[in-house]
């Protein structure tokens, strides 16, 4: 096992009805940013529940963070902190008013121009705006995790960026927000999930005995509650139980002690650049075509996979393509299509755009042992079209 360390100062109050919780949990006297999104909060009454659990605090609203939030949005918001003020931001949505308001909280006091944070990949350790979030997804983990994406429109680049200051200081997980989400959005954050299992999981040289549990649980899970949540989300017992698995997914739990692949996400990124496809079917379309391109780094963790998982038997070599065949399996059922043709026409070129992109990035080798070269990274999305 590799050395590692674990923080993760994230106060996560899950359960009906925690927001009432709310006032107890944003520090004393300060002034709040509460952003959100497009205004699903306004019609599921998650807004109404959040001013109601505020009263007596001065806040000042931020709305219109855009599904993969654009930096020229957030920097809105940077201003607003700045000229009102503002000592604590609540993000109230998805992991993208989550991950806005991450944005937000680094930019509002960085040194210099907030697009390097992005660009440049500054690692955020300081000076942050402190946060707090009423999760009103569950997918991304983003609710108890350190990392963000952010999407900048004039250069249509989906940038990564993180660091310790980025943990919230809470985040409330109520379940019952899932009864509003539409059925796309249900599937997109079980796909999300397990992809996230998979670039922790399907690693090598992998020696984490009991992370590879942990993480066979979260997938075992999704895979029983998945279809299920999707069908009947006011179930209370599919709804706690896929929002944990989201959050359990990536809270940095399943991570250590490991290698971390990431490279299916960074690929994905720039689909959802480029097509504005949703975070979860970019992962669907690209996700098994990269462990067929890497079949014989992956084979032996994909054929542990294929057993313990799907209760495949033969071969390493049978077991690991046909672990594959069921995790695409498993998309359908979830409602994804798992081609780039399936979602635009214009996909012939994307392959080369995509290499030429982290050619300029001088990312020459992705994944968990830098083995995804550019070579690779074309063969990947070639067979994805
Ligand atoms: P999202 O983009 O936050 O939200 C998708 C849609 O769902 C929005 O239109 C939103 O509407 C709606 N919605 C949210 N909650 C709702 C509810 N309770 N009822 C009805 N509609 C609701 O989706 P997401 O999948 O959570 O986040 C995706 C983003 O997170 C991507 O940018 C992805 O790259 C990023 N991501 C981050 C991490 C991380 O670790 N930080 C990991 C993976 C992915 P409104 O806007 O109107 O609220
Ligand atoms: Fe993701």
């Amino acid at each position: 096992m590799l050395n590692f360390e674990l923080y993760n100062p994230t106060n996560l109050i899950f359960g009906k009805g925690q927001i009432e919780k709310l006032s107890t949990l944003v520090p004393k006297d300060t002034k709040i940013l509460l952003a959100y999104g497009g205004g699903s909060i306004f019609k599921n009454g998650i807004h109404e529940q959040v001013i109601q659990n505020l009263k007596g605090f001065d806040i000042v609203e931020f709305g219109g963070i855009e599904p993969n939030p654009h930096f020229e949005t957030l920097m809105k918001a940077v201003e607003i902190i700045r000229v009102e003020k503002i000592d604590f931001i609540l993000a109230v949505g998805g992991g993208s008013v989550i991950d806005g308001v991450k944005f937000i909280s680094a930019a509002v006091n960085f040194d210099g121009n907030p697009i390097d944070i992005l660009q440049k990949r500054i690692l955020i350790k300081e000076n942050a705006v402190p946060f707090g979030t009423v999760l009103t997804l569950p997918a991304t983990g983003s609710e108890m995790n350190s990392g963000a994406v952010v999407t900048i429109q004039a250069t249509q680049e989906k940038l990564a960026f993180g660091g310790s200051a980025m943990f919230p200081k809470f985040s409330i997980c109520d379940p019952t927000v899932i009864a509003s989400l539409p059925k796309r959005q249900l599937q997109n954050g079980v796909v999300d999930a397990y992809t996230h299992v998979m670039e922790q999981y399907l690693t090598y040289p992998h020696e984490g005995y009991l992370q590879d549990r942990i993480a066979e649980g979260i997938l075992q899970t999704l895979i029983e509650v998945g279809p299920k949540v999707v069908e009947n989300p006011t179930d209370y017992a599919l709804a706690s139980n896929f929002m944990w698995s989201c959050t359990m997914a990536l809270n940095g739990l399943i991570q250590k002690g490991v290698p971390s692949d990431w490279a299916t996400h960074m690929i994905g990124h720039e689909l959802t650049a480029l097509y504005g496809i949703d975070h979860a079917r970019t992962l669907a379309i690209i996700g098994p075509n990269l462990y067929r391109v890497m079949f014989e780094t992956k084979k032996e963790k994909l054929a542990q996979y294929g057993r313990r998982i799907f209760n495949l038997t033969g071969s390493d070599d049978q077991v690991a393509q046909e672990a594959i065949n069921k995790t695409v399996a498993f998309f359908h059922t979830m409602g994804m299509d798992t081609k780039l043709s399936q979602y635009t026409n214009e996909y012939e070129k994307t392959a080369d755009f995509i290499v030429n992109r982290f050619n300029e990035r001088d990312w020459k080798g992705l994944g968990e042992k830098q083995l995804i070269t550019l070579e690779k990274v074309k063969s990947i999305v070639e067979m994805s079209y």
